[in-house]
């Protein structure tokens, strides 16, 4: 089904990803999101709701978690390097999970479109992340 896997990495690698897309990369337009955080960051963001993404930490100590915004998802961080690999949620057993496209090189993605996730209510981002966001997440630290 994947036709298209790729790797991304913070700046010092302790944190990987490594992601299957279901589309080429020129058809993903990574969605820069309005709020203050990302754009602090510069983050933005793809994800692919039937493709598949690993993070694998090193250190696991050195993932950061930060809550902004509503706080119901999890910013991810790398803690030695300070590189915003993505962010994740999770409902049960299922975490989404979306990828932070500046980590990923040479990935060929769409141009850059903007997002306003912070005009939503929470129900309605929950609802947006999981139609949107990688569905198939593994995080293993
Ligand atoms: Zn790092």
């Amino acid at each position: 089904m994947s036709v298209c896997k790729l790797k991304g990495r913070c700046h010092c690698g302790n944190i990987t990803a490594d992601i299957e897309l279901t589309s080429p990369p020129a058809a993903l337009n990574p969605r820069a999101c309005d709020c203050d955080f990302c754009r602090e960051h510069g983050a933005a963001y793809i994800s692919d709701p039937k493709g598949k993404l690993t993070l694998s930490v090193n250190e696991p100590s050195l993932l950061g978690r930060y809550h902004q915004g509503s706080g119901t998802a999890d910013f991810l961080f790398c803690r030695q390097c300070g590189v915003l690999v993505g962010v994740s949620f999770q409902q049960a057993q299922n975490i989404y999970a979306t990828i932070n496209a500046n980590i990923i090189k040479e990935a060929g993605f769409g141009d850059t479109c903007s997002a306003s996730p912070k005009k939503l209510s929470t129900a309605e981002k929950i609802a947006r992340w999981q139609a949107v966001w990688f569905s198939d997440v593994r995080i293993n630290a």
